[in-house]
């Protein structure tokens, strides 16, 4: 049961909806259980994965029901879609966004551009979810994905890919920043937790010298988590070093999650950390 949020005028930048094969629920539905929540906004950010090296994975666009081969093409229906729902639904008192979650890969940074010329997106997400062509966050992939490495080659290669998406300059957003953690902690342990940290310096630098923000993702809950991606102490040191958190995502993949635990991510997103600086 959707409970309104306590505070008006909150957004969620990272929401999915069935032309996601992973996903359930039409545009129509989000948008009536974002009202439920009392958000002011919702962008839909739907599944872009067009990597032609990725392996053990078909990627596709649900168009009705259908599965279409992921392409630019492919991507009209939900283009389309969307804009009409932003149209009905600001009548209701909803702004209605149109995002991307792209699927990055090396070499992503033409056929990104190519997207960008086409449509016109109003918020275009950076989601990481390979690591040399596997999946790290499929429950079937995640294995064969990180037999390969360590944990701390791991993280390191996740973020070489951070900093080249960052330095790109091509996406609003980095999403669900440290989601190998997902099967990552079961895998390798929970030292995995703090493999993060001496990245981070540069990672904020590229973010801020790129005018790229961090999302402040609350599915990490829902997968079993005790903590956001990234982490609380990330999402604060990043605010310190003056990168943008000011979006929250909850990687709804159903209606209902629309908002997931935007009553405690609230209080990190606003300048809290700031304001007792002074
Ligand atoms: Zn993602
Ligand atoms: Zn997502």
């Amino acid at each position: 049961m959707l409970q309104p949020l306590p505070v008006e005028g909150l957004a969620d930048y990272h929401c999915h909806c069935d032309y996601s094969v992973d996903a359930e629920g039409t545009l129509e539905e989000y948008c009536r259980a974002a009202l439920k929540r009392n958000l002011a906004e919702i962008c839909f950010t739907t599944h872009f994965d067009a990597n032609p090296d990725a392996r053990g994975s078909a990627e596709y666009i649900c168009v009705k029901g259908e599965r279409k081969p992921v392409s630019a093409d492919s991507l009209v229906p939900y283009v389309d879609h969307v804009r009409r729902v932003g149209e009905k639904f600001y009548r209701e008192g909803l702004s209605v966004k149109l995002g991307l979650e792209v699927g990055w890969f090396p070499g992503c940074e033409s056929m990104v551009a190519k997207l960008k010329d086409r449509f016109d997106f109003d918020y275009l997400l950076c989601g990481i979810h390979e690591l040399d062509d596997i999946c790290f966050c499929c429950r079937h992939s995640y294995r064969e994905c990180f037999q390969r490495y360590t944990a701390e080659k791991t993280v390191e290669k996740y973020f070489e890919y951070v900093w080249i998406a960052a330095r790109s300059g091509l996406f609003d957003c980095i999403a669900h920043l440290n989601y190998y953690l997902r099967s990552g902690l079961d895998y390798y342990g929970e030292s995995m937790s703090t493999l993060h940290r001496p990245f981070m310096e540069e990672t904020f630098r590229l973010l801020v010298a790129g005018d790229t923000g961090l999302e402040i993702n609350t599915s990490a809950l829902r997968h079993g988590l005790r903590d956001y991606y990234p982490q609380i102490e990330v999402i604060n040191a990043a605010k310190k070093a003056g990168v943008d958190v000011s979006r929250l995502g909850s990687d709804a993949h159903r209606p209902e999650q629309v908002g997931f635990d935007f009553e405690a991510a609230l209080a990190l997103a606003t300048n809290s950390i700031r304001s007792c600086d002074g």
